[in-house]
């Protein structure tokens, strides 16, 4: 097995285990409500919640970002621009060791985009080069899992296609992190004061006219980022395919992924082998939204979810209180006995 396997797998199981963290005992009950209370929102007309339905409408024209990694030299220039763009935190090693590549890495509170390395040629044929990178980052999903978990609406979608946030509203509850499916989000756990939710914001935020302005896809040498609209990118991407059937793999990363992303990827080899992560076709708003629509259609009201939320508390506490009793009358003193 190799050890960027392991890393893999390492990454992966710190990100479970954030995860369990998260949903401690304290907070499930927490969880249900927000999740009653998500519930009562999306049934109410203009909610935070409908932020998030833009997608449908012109996808092809959204802000889009093509990434070929069967041309990307892992340079990190991208990561340096983005760094410099957003003003983040220098960070400890320069953006020209590559030595980071030891590691596989996911985006952070300090650093939006990454870029990783895999054993392997990119592609057939360029049987020469004996490693693949992909850059990671916020992949801007056209029916987004974040927006629909902030019952708050900090994070919401443009028209034109970037997910941004505002932390002014922000709760601080996370649980945009929890329902990412690319595991994106990051939080400034170190921000005593006012930590912030921190992710790829398309450089739509700190733009002059807030606009997506991708600083990675300006910066990259040898153009394996494309910025433009995603019915163009789509075209581009086909033509590349059609092209070189010697070098790509005939499927465009993010084309249906959990309903389809604005960052798309051109691989040379599977997906799987190079940490694009195998998610469904349908998008997790769209599953939560069927039952949603379910319980309303039929007339419940979320109340409903509190009461079998209440009635399974109530039962596991009644059940809890036997055994403790049971316990109890076990342990006894015989009064009839010596002692
Ligand atoms: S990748 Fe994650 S953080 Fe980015 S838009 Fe999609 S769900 Fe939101
Ligand atoms: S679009 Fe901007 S914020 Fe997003 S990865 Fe590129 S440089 Fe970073
Ligand atoms: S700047 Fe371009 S070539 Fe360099 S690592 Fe980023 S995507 Fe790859």
């Amino acid at each position: 097995m190799s050890a960027s396997i392991l890393t893999h797998r390492s990454i992966r199981i710190f990100a479970a285990e954030r995860k369990l963290h998260f949903y401690g005992s304290e907070k499930i009950f927490r969880l249900a409500l927000s999740s009653a209370a998500g519930a009562a929102i999306a049934g109410l007309p203009g909610s935070a919640r409908s932020n998030n339905i833009v997608q449908e409408r012109g996808a092809d024209a959204h802000a889009s970002c093509l990434v070929d990694t069967t041309l990307c030299i892992g340079c990190r220039k991208c990561e340096e621009a983005c760094n410099r763009n957003n003003k983040l935190p220098k960070p400890e090693l320069p953006f020209s060791d590559k030595t980071v590549f030891r590691v596989e890495r996911r985006p952070t509170d300090k650093a939006l985009t990454v870029v990783n390395r895999y054993f392997g040629s990119p592609s057939s044929d360029q049987s020469l080069v004996q490693q693949t990178h992909v850059k990671v980052q916020c992949m801007h999903c056209l029916d987004p899992a974040c927006v629909s978990a902030c019952i708050v609406g900090a994070l919401y979608k443009t028209e034109d296609g970037p997910v941004l946030y505002n932390a002014d509203i922000c709760l601080g509850c996370r649980y945009c992190m929890i329902a990412c499916p690319f595991e994106i989000p990051a939080y400034e756990y170190y921000n005593a004061l006012k930590p912030r939710v921190k992710k790829c914001e398309f450089c739509a935020n700190v733009s002059e006219d807030g606009k997506a302005h991708p600083a990675c896809a300006a910066a990259c040498p040898v153009e394996a980022i494309v910025f433009g609209k995603r019915g163009d990118l789509m075209k581009l991407a086909r033509r590349r395919i059609k092209g070189r059937p010697d070098r790509y793999i005939p499927r465009i990363y993010g084309d249906s992924e959990v309903g389809g992303t604005s960052w798309l990827y051109l691989n040379g080899r599977a997906q799987q082998e190079i940490g694009l992560l195998s998610l469904p076709d349908k998008s997790p708003p769209r599953t939560t939204e069927a039952i949603q629509h379910g319980i309303f259609e039929y007339g419940a009201l979320p109340l409903v979810l509190y009461g079998a939320l209440g009635a399974l508390l109530w039962r596991n506490y009644r059940l809890e209180r036997k055994e403790e009793e049971e316990k109890n009358a076990y342990r006894m003193p015989d009064p009839g006995g010596k002692k």
